[in-house]
């Protein structure tokens, strides 16, 4: 299984264009790795994980196309990770040839929330309609928290992040081959309940990714920061939820809280994790 970072960046890009501060400054100057956008991710070349405002960017900029995705998990409906525009821009109606049939996997209230925007804001028609997975040759799946389902030759685990109250948001264990992924943003520490289905249903996770927001120096209740990030991968190891050679990185890393990338890779380093940035590829 490979997965390819397509943004790594909180709610503001980093650098944040509209923002002086030193991070921003650093990483702008820095360039490469240093720049980050919002995040996404996509497993091998066809399951997206957040349908988000920076995916057509980082398509043209590291040069990965999306042509052959039948399937998107979508985290949550925050901004950040879900432009239902682009559920327009891929269709037939717009010009778009050969994309397969695109399978929308994602959580009621998520749902909920996309159709909204999308009716109020995009096109006039809710997106929950027989006319919308027409119109946009999309299939829309509605999923729940613990129960896992198949789409398409992965294996996937939906749980409740903590993070984004009533809005459904979901974090998801990835299986295919043999191998699994865990892809942990957005979240604040994760519920007990989560830790509690790892066990029950037997996960063990060859990569983690986890939300690194805050970084060092700030606390608040939606994200985590480094020092839980460390707590987290340590008590993943300690409950024998780490394949042997399970590598552990951060993402939906904060401008006003992280250093650009060497500084912070350094810092990770020093506490026993990676950090991913934009454009990286792990195969497991
Ligand atoms: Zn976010
Ligand atoms: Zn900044
Ligand atoms: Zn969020």
């Amino acid at each position: 299984m490979k997965i390819t970072f397509l943004g790594t960046a909180a709610a503001n890009a980093f650098p944040e264009a509209f923002c002086a501060c030193a991070n921003c400054q650093s990483a702008r100057r820095l360039g490469g790795p240093s720049l980050r956008k919002r995040s996404a991710a996509l497993i091998n070349d066809d399951l997206l994980i957040d349908l988000g405002p920076d995916i057509m960017a980082a398509s043209q900029m590291h040069n990965i196309s999306l042509v052959n995705v039948q399937h998107c998990l979508q985290t949550h409906p925050h901004s950040d990770h879900l432009d239902p525009s682009h559920f327009e821009s891929r269709s037939p109606g717009f010009g778009v040839v050969g994309a397969p049939l695109l399978n929308f996997y994602a959580s009621r209230e998520t749902l909920a929330r996309a159709a909204q925007t999308f009716e109020r804001d995009i096109a006039g028609y809710s997106l929950l309609s027989p006319e919308a997975e027409k119109n946009l040759n999309l299939k829309i799946h509605p999923i729940e928290p613990f129960v896992p389902f198949m789409a398409g030759p992965y294996r996937v685990t939906a749980v409740p992040a903590n993070h984004a109250p009533r809005m459904g948001a979901m974090l998801y264990a990835v299986e295919a081959n043999g191998r699994c992924i865990f892809y942990g943003t957005d979240t604040d520490a994760l519920p007990e309940a989560a830790w509690e289905a790892f066990g029950r249903l037997r996960l063990r996770f060859d990569l983690v990714v986890l939300d690194h927001t805050y970084g060092q120096n700030k606390q608040a209740s939606d994200h985590m920061s480094a020092g839980q990030v460390v707590e987290h991968f340590a008590r993943m190891r300690g409950e024998g939820l780490l394949a042997p050679g399970a590598r552990t990185f951060a993402t939906h890393i904060a401008h006003d809280a992280n250093p650009a990338h060497p500084e912070l890779v350094e810092l990770a380093r020093q506490r026993g994790y990676e950090v991913a940035h934009d454009g990286l590829t792990l195969e497991l």
